[in-house]
């Protein structure tokens, strides 16, 4: 599938996206990060285009959250640990580029980078690193799925 380097189009509505989600329920995606900055890195985001998690009705809150709480739960598993981040930007002025909802879980393990806190100035920039992968020729699409179908196991197991 061609992509046009169209600065325009939503990431996250863009119907490529759907090759990367392990888990969805109520209108709500977690999806793997084609740009991740530590193995495992998802996010969770609304199927349809929502800018701002204070647009969220109450119900609409609870969904997400749970959906999140979920992905969560298939991480550690597929990831065999209880470490985790969870993230949001919301403006520029607070790091975000892409206009759709979207939280960051990063699980963690013992010693995966120097210091702890290293994870949050490259999530910081990892909208810019989304929008660029989508606006070039995939990056390791064999590793994506790989994971891609390790989390979906996971999640039929814990389903079942
Ligand atoms: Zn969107």
């Amino acid at each position: 599938m061609k992509m046009k380097a169209s600065g325009h189009q939503c990431p996250f509505c863009h119907p490529g996206i759907r090759k990367y989600i392990y888990y969805e329920a109520d209108g709500y995606l977690a999806v793997v990060n084609i740009a991740p900055v530590l193995p495992g890195h998802s996010l969770i985001i609304p199927e349809h285009h929502k800018t701002s998690i204070t647009s969220l009705d109450a119900k609409e809150l609870q969904l997400f959250m749970q959906v999140a709480q979920k992905a969560t739960y298939i991480l550690m598993k597929a990831f065999g640990t209880d470490a985790f981040d969870w993230s949001v930007q919301e403006k520029p002025e607070a790091g975000q580029s892409i206009e759709h909802l979207h939280m960051h879980i990063v699980p963690r393990m013992k010693n995966d980078l120097e210091k702890p806190g290293d994870w949050y100035p490259l999530v910081h920039q990892n909208d810019h690193e989304i929008i660029d992968s989508m606006n070039r020729p995939e990056l390791g699409p064999d590793d994506l799925k790989s994971i891609v179908d390790k989390l979906k196991e996971v999640a039929g197991n814990i389903e079942s």
